[in-house]
C-alpha cells in the first residue's frame, strides 16, 4: 500500500516536472566550431537529461568492468566460506556419530577451504584421533600449539596424547606449558593432580586436589615422603585431622611426634584413632618401645580403655595377657571376642596358642589345640587392605590402589566387597 502511494507521488512529481519543462518558453542555441545547434528550451532540457543518464550508465559500466576481478574473487571466497562451513558442520556430525572416515575427509576439506584456523586444526586433530591416526592428530595439535589463538587447545591435545601413552615426563612438561598459557584452568588443575599422583608427587597432588578428594590419604603419603621434619609433621597432622580412622594418617602423625620427642602426644593421637577405628598397626606403634610383657599389657589396657569391648581390643588384650603369662585373662578376652561373633582365623590361632600355654603337652591340651586349628582352617578370613573400587586385596596400605590407581580407596576390611559376596550368598534361603 505504501509502495503504491510512493509510486503515485513520484509519478506525479515527474509529470509536474515534464509539464513545467514543456511550458518553458524560448530557444537554446549552442555553437561548436562552425556548427550551430538550436532547439526549443524543453527539447534542449530533455536532451541534457538524456545525456546525463547515458553518461551515468557509462561510468557505472566502466566501474563494474574495473571492479570485476575483485568482485569475482570476493564471490569465490564467500562460496569457499559457505562450503567450508558446511564441511565444518559435517565434521562435527561425523565426530559425534563416530564416523571415522567421514570425519577425516570432511575435516581435511574444511581445512583446505577455510585454511588453518584454530577450529579447522582442532577438528583435523580430533578426526585423526577418532580414526586412530595419532601422528596426524599430533601434527595438527602441534600446529595449534604454535598459534597464539589456539596454544591452549593444542597443548591440551598433546597432553592428552602423552597421558594416554603414559609418557609422564612429556605430560608434565606440557602441563607446565599449558599452565603458562592459561593459568588456573580447572581442567588443567585436575590433569596436573592426576599426573602428580602418577608420579608419586603427593605434596603436589594434595595441593591440586579437589574439595571432595580423599585428602587424608594424600596428606599421609606426602608426610611420609617429606624430608623436612616440620613440614612432614604439619602434613601428617592434616591427614590425621582429616581422617582419624585412617591408620596410616594416625601413624604418620604419631611417628613424627615421637621423632620430635613428644611421646605422650603421639600416644594420645594413637589412642584417639584406636577409639575411632582400631587397627593392629596402631597397637604395634603404641607398644613398640616397651619390652617388659607386664608393661606391654598395661599399655594395651591404656590404649583400649575407651573401647575394651571391641573385637580388636579383645584380641590385643588377649595377646598381651598371653605374653605376660596371664593365660586365664588371655582366654577370657579371646572367649569374649568369640562370644561377640568373631570367627576369624587369627582368633582360633590365638586360642590354639592359649591352649598350648595352659595345658601344655598333655593329651587334653593337644586335643584342644587340634580343635582350635580345625576351626582356624574353616574360619572367616582375617581383615586385610582391600580396594573399595576394584575389590583387590593388598598386603599393605598405599595412597592409591596399585591395581586401579584410585586414590584413597584402600580400606581395612574383614570381608570381600559386598558385590563379590552377594554371589556367594544362596539367594532365597531365608524365604519360607
Ligand atoms: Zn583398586
Amino acid at each position: 500500500m505504501l509502495r503504491v502511494l510512493l509510486v503515485l507521488i513520484v509519478g506525479g512529481v515527474v509529470l509536474a516536472l515534464a509539464w513545467v519543462l514543456a511550458g518553458l518558453p524560448g530557444h537554446v542555441t549552442a555553437e561548436v566550431g562552425e556548427t550551430t545547434f538550436e532547439a526549443a528550451t524543453p527539447v534542449a532540457a530533455l536532451g541534457l537529461l538524456l545525456l546525463f543518464v547515458v553518461l551515468y550508465l557509462l561510468f557505472r559500466l566502466l566501474g563494474a568492468v574495473v571492479r570485476l576481478p575483485r568482485t569475482l574473487a570476493a564471490r569465490r571466497a564467500a562460496q569457499r566460506r559457505r562450503t567450508g562451513d558446511i564441511a565444518v558442520n559435517r565434521t562435527l556430525l561425523a565426530l559425534a556419530a563416530g564416523e571415522k572416515g567421514d570425519a577425516r575427509r570432511e575435516a581435511s576439506r574444511a581445512r583446505r577451504l577455510l585454511g588453518d584456523t584454530p577450529q579447522t586444526l582442532l577438528l583435523a586433530a580430533e578426526a585423526g584421533r577418532l580414526g586412530g591416526r595419532e601422528d596426524e592428530a599430533e601434527t595438527a595439535f602441534r600446529a595449534l600449539a604454535e598459534r597464539q589463538d589456539g596454544a591452549f587447545l593444542g597443548l591440551r591435545g598433546l597432553l592428552r596424547q602423552a597421558i594416554e601413552r603414559e609418557d609422564w615426563a612429556e605430560a608434565a612438561t606440557l602441563a607446565r606449558q599449558a599452565e603458562t598459557v592459561q593459568p588456573g584452568a580447572a581442567w588443567l588443575r585436575h590433569e596436573r593432580g592426576r599426573l602428580a599422583i602418577r608420579a608419586g608427587n603427593w605434596s603436589e597432588a594434595l595441593a591440586l586436589a579437589d574439595a571432595d578428594a580423599p585428602k587424608a590419604a594424600l596428606a599421609a603419603a606426602a608426610a611420609e615422603a617429606e624430608p623436612d621434619a616440620t613440614r612432614a609433621q604439619r602434613l601428617a597432622r592434616q591427614a590425621w585431622q582429616d581422617d582419624a580412622s585412617l591408620p596410616s594418617a594416625a601413624l604418620a602423625y604419631a611417628r613424627r611426634l615421637r621423632e620430635a620427642g613428644r611421646e605422650s602426644r603421639a600416644l594420645a593421637a594413637i589412642r584417639h584413632s584406636w577409639t575411632v577405628a582400631p587397627h593392629p598397626d596402631l597397637a604395634a606403634f603404641a607398644l613398640a618401645t616397651i619390652e617388659d610383657p607386664m608393661e606391654r599389657l598395661k599399655a594395651a589396657q591404656r590404649l583400649t580403655d575407651a573401647n575394651p569391648q571391641h573385637a580388636e581390643s579383645r584380641l590385643l588384650l588377649a595377646r598381651a595377657s598371653l605374653e605376660a603369662g596371664l593365660t586365664g585373662e588371655a582366654r577370657r578376652h579371646a572367649e569374649a571376642a568369640r562370644a561377640a561373633g568373631l570367627n576369624q582365623r587369627r582368633l582360633w590361632l590365638l586360642l590354639a596358642e592359649i591352649e598350648e600355654a595352659e595345658a601344655g603337652d598333655t593329651e587334653e591340651g593337644r586335643l584342644a589345640q587340634r580343635d582350635a586349628l580345625r576351626h582356624a582352617a574353616t574360619a572367616d578370613p582375617d581383615p586385610q587392605w582391600r580396594c573399595n573400587a576394584c575389590h583387590t586385596a593388598h598386603a599393605s596400605w598405599s595412597p592409591t590402589c596399585p591395581d586401579c590407581q584410585t586414590v584413597g580407596s584402600l580400606r581395612w576390611s574383614t570381608q570381600p566387597a559386598a558385590g563379590v559376596l552377594v554371589q556367594d550368598v544362596p539367594t532365597g534361603s531365608l524365604l519360607p
